[in-house]
């Protein structure tokens, strides 16, 4: 684990005041073994580390921090730099914009399309999908499926075997319907061979896209790279995609990438569900890497997911002091909404170690919300009337132990009491909306 691993390197210089030779030289060592462990590339690894190392040991007199602080400091500039400084966000030009998704089969590409297509969409454009995979006839369902989630038009002609035809008639349709938008998902081979080559070089001749995005399971490690690599050299892409950042973050894929073909990383994928697509920050993936969590992404995706006016609406309960169970309940489910559990939690700061070994999920809430069901509308709605041989019979009719019911009695009053007490202080609505 490389956050765990820098940890380590960081803490040599702990408790020492200043930044010598000796001490960086000691810490640069153990950041560069933390990045090559990470799949950084190891000529990548040496350059930062060098970098780091000149960095700290001019910087010493100026700055009064600790060396320890300063190093993290200067490490993620460095990080962040080498992923290419500030996000790039994907061309749309042209009527339709079209944007062509390339890469191995198995990396991600057909769910990516979904994504895209519902990211898209988000923003107010009609897009329309295509699938362009003609060897699987499973990947036309694939992505129907997709499609019918997210609410987004699909194209597919599945008797066809010309990929080329089918993205030509489906522009052609897109121009008809007066969709602004059309994502192109396209087949892939388990490895790289000519024939996959040449056939995705042709749609990108022929359909001339706004933006070619690369694919690549980040999971892949230095295979990715060579891969990434290959692509460029063929189809000189506009950018990358990075997909499967959820497991065991090998954010050292984006590094070395980034450095190889010289292509910006534009977004990131961190699980198979539709929500769980991410722009790419090099400043946030940088302090990922480092273990500082991912604290803005986070927000940035529940804004997208909580539901305005519920939101307003909850606000408004809880300045009131009438936050009730069927409120709680309206809450657990906008924070399933936001996607897995775990990784959300994982985003904070300090969470993602404190979590390690727990097993937390989706059907972590189901005993709290089969308490909750078995209330009558009366106890949802003043949950002070659930009097002990109510708790028998909420215990009883769930499932659940009076234990289990008396704990959530117990986690409830706490939170309306914090409520209240933000009421109080006047502080509910601010305190909500930094929560939001
Ligand atoms: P394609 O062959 O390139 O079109 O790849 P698919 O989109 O079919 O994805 C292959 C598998 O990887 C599917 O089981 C997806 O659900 C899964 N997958 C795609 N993206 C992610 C991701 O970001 N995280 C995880 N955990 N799984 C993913
Ligand atoms: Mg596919």
């Amino acid at each position: 684990n490389l956050s765990l691993k820098l940890d380590r390197a960081f803490k040599t210089l702990k408790g020492t005041g200043k930044i010598t030779e000796i001490n960086v030289a000691t810490t640069v060592k153990e950041i560069r073994r933390a990045l090559i462990d990470a799949d950084v590339n190891y000529k990548v690894a040496k350059e930062v580390t060098d970098t780091i190392k000149s960095e700290a040991l001019g910087r010493d007199v100026l700055i009064s921090v600790s060396p320890g602080q300063l190093l993290v400091k200067i490490t993620q500039e460095e990080l962040t730099k080498l992923m290419g400084g500030t996000k790039e966000d994907i061309k749309l030009s042209g009527d339709p914009a079209v944007i062509l998704i390339s890469g191995l089969q198995g990396s991600g590409k057909t769910t990516f399309t979904g994504k895209l297509g519902s990211y898209l969409k988000k923003q107010g454009r009609q897009v329309l999908l295509v699938a362009c995979d003609i060897y699987r006839p499973a990947a036309i369902d694939q992505l129907k499926v997709l499609g019918e989630q997210i609410g987004v038009e699909v194209y597919a002609e599945p008797e066809n075997k010309n990929a080329m035809e089918i993205a030509t008639n489906a522009i052609a349709y897109a121009k008809k319907t007066g969709k602004k938008t059309v994502v192109v998902d396209t087949a892939g081979r388990l490895a790289v061979d000519e024939a996959m080559m040449n056939e995705i070089e042709a749609l990108k001749k022929g359909l001339n896209p706004s933006e070619t995005l690369f694919v690549v399971d980040s999971m892949t490690g230095q295979d990715a790279v060579n891969t990434a690599k290959t692509f460029d050299e063929r189809l000189d892409f506009d950018g990358v995609v990075l997909t499967k950042l959820d497991g065991d973050t090998r954010g050292g894929a984006a590094i070395s990438i980034r450095h190889v073909v010289n292509k910006p990383i534009k977004f990131i994928s961190t699980g198979e569900k539709m929500e769980n697509l991410d722009v790419f920050h090099p400043d946030r993936m940088a302090q990922r890497i480092l273990g500082m969590g991912d604290v803005i992404s986070l927000v940035e995706r529940a804004q997208q997911s909580f539901d305005e006016d519920e939101a307003k609406r909850i606000n408004s309960k809880i300045r009131t002091n009438n936050f009730n169970f069927d409120d709680f309940l309206s809450q657990l489910e906008q924070v399933k909404k936001m996607g897995n559990i775990k990784d959300l939690l994982g985003m904070i700061p300090g969470m993602g170690k404190a979590m390690k070994g727990m097993d937390i999920d989706d059907d972590s809430f189901k005993p709290i919300e089969a308490i909750i069901r078995s209330m009558t509308p009366a106890e949802r709605e003043h949950p002070d009337i659930i009097d002990g041989s109510r708790r028998k019979r909420l215990a009883a009719g769930s499932g659940r132990t009076i234990v289990e019911v008396n704990n959530l009695m117990k986690q409830f009053a706490d939170m309306r009491k914090m409520m209240k007490q933000m009421n109080k202080m006047g502080g509910a609505k601010a305190a909500m909306s930094k929560m939001l």
